[in-house]
């Protein structure tokens, strides 16, 4: 099998800030494998916030294609150790090849080798207006009039204001993300402005660690509250349960769809709502992660609709419906510009 690895650089048309920070540019990690006449492709995200760097990510995927002995069935990825977001690339691009080789679509593959069951309606994705200022935020909620589902990113210094700024302009159904900038006290005070403006979940309110937090919130919020810091991986599940009502699930973060599956199938033993997220990733990363929709409540899959330019063609967004390309396998190729 051959392995070919490197960058993918990336643009955001708008500069994209959460409580954080912000960047117009990401650097993520691509991988190629060839074997049998298929090429299976996946990508990586490498995020500070999670201890990567794209170096390291990148290193890793050319040490592991000198080293050989690719995993030859999901179950020996677990045995893979390096950087999430390297391991994620590996894992898609395993998994494109061997949903190709069997002549199947990715979810259809999933579908059946993880016993995953699919829904008949796929949820329909939201998409996110990063902080601004209110009139700026105005302006891009405005770019936005053709989803039905915004998700804004709060921890600013008056997210109220930014709301009001959105509610001035669209009657989208609202989700919030405070990317862990509030405390339990600021959660309280604030979620009976959300309740009124009909805010329909809150996505990390509180710091990756303050699980304690999230307990103290059960039943004080009419809003349900879902955890992506806190929830990296697999092992993280179990310990959320009973601290908020759902997890937001994303490739680069849990190292690929091998552990998705399991973290999807450990939620539903538990009865938490399961979201996939993404990080800011070009149509490959995308259209992978879109492959999960029919297995999930949830969907903030805009990570490529966010870009000025997308390396590659995949899945498409229209009004948040997801639709998936016609092909085996994840069915992403890069653009005619790329070549
Ligand atoms: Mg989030």
């Amino acid at each position: 099998m051959k392995m070919t690895s490197g960058w993918l650089e990336l643009r955001t048309r708008h500069t994209f800030t959460i409580a954080r920070g912000g960047s117009a540019q990401w650097k993520n990690v691509e991988l190629r494998l060839e074997d049998g006449g298929l090429v299976g492709r996946g990508e990586g995200a490498p995020r500070s916030y999670y201890a990567e760097t794209p170096e390291a990510a990148l290193s890793w995927l050319e040490a592991r294609a000198s080293a050989g002995g690719l995993p030859a069935a999901p179950e020996e990825l677990r045995r893979e150790s390096g950087p999430a977001s390297a391991r994620c690339a590996l894992d898609l691009a395993l998994h494109d090849l061997w949903a190709q080789r069997d002549g199947v679509a990715l979810h259809e593959w999933l579908a059946s080798r993880y016993g995953l069951r699919a829904q008949k309606r796929w949820p329909r994705t939201s998409f996110t207006i990063g902080i601004d200022a209110p009139d700026k935020v105005r302006e891009k909620t405005l770019e936005a009039a053709s989803y039905p589902i915004l998700k804004v990113k709060l921890g600013s210094s008056d997210d109220l204001a930014l709301l009001a700024a959105i509610r001035s302009v669209s009657k989208a159904v609202l989700r919030v993300d405070a990317n862990a900038a509030w405390t339990v006290e600021q959660t309280l005070d604030l979620s009976s402005r959300l309740v009124e403006l009909g805010i329909e979940l809150i996505e990390q309110p509180l710091p990756k660690h303050d699980l304690e937090g999230y307990r103290a919130l059960r039943g004080r919020v009419q809003i349900p509250i879902y955890a992506d810091e806190s929830c990296v991986g697999p092992e993280d599940v179990e310990k959320l349960a009973d601290a908020v009502d759902g997890i937001n699930i994303k490739l680069s973060k849990c190292g690929g769809l091998e552990p998705a599956c399991r973290m999807i199938q450990r939620a539903r033993e538990l009865g938490l709502h399961v979201m996939v997220g993404c990080f800011i990733e070009s149509s490959l990363g995308i259209t992978a992660a879109a492959h999960l929709a029919p297995f999930v409540d949830v969907l903030d899959l805009d990570g490529a609709a966010l870009l000025a330019e997308d390396p590659y063609s995949g899945a498409t967004i229209p009004r948040g419906e997801i639709h998936l390309p016609d092909a085996r396998g994840i069915g992403a190729v890069p653009t005619a510009a790329r070549g």
